[in-house]
């Protein structure tokens, strides 16, 4: 879509630091990080919000969800489970919607928010 910042990043007309491309997603790194590990997990096809979505679209946003341990394990914020079962580790995900959901950008996105937490308890 014209005039999209995030169709240009995934047209590549705008640089972005992609961490991960298939046929149908592209995720880079936020050019604000809000932690050590801030990730933004797209669609290619330009969809303006999770409001918009209908059940044709269960299968891209399974897709974009199910990407989500992967990321997580090759940026080392996934949950860890030592011997004696405590957990570590670990990371927010968020999807702002419209307005009053704080989105800022009208491109379908899941954030990936991870790495140590001055940021833990925020919502
Ligand atoms: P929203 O508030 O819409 O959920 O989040 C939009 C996110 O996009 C913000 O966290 C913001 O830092 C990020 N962002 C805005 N412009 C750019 C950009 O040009 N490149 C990248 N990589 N991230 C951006
Ligand atoms: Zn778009």
């Amino acid at each position: 879509m014209e005039n999209c910042l995030f169709c240009k990043i995934a047209a590549g007309t705008i640089p972005s630091s992609k961490v991960h491309e298939d046929d149908e997603l592209l995720v880079f790194k936020d050019i604000h990080p809000a932690a050590p590990v801030h990730l933004l997990i797209i669609p290619k096809r330009h969809i303006h919000t999770l409001s918009d979505c209908t059940s044709s679209d269960t299968e891209l946003l399974g897709r974009m969800l199910a990407l989500v341990p992967q990321l997580a394990a090759q940026h080392d914020c996934q949950v860890k489970v030592d011997n004696a079962g405590n957990r570590s580790g670990g990371f927010k995900t968020l999807i702002n919607s419209g307005p009053d959901g704080g989105q800022e950008v009208y491109h379908l996105h899941i954030h990936l928010i991870g790495g140590p937490h001055p940021w833990r308890g925020q919502s």
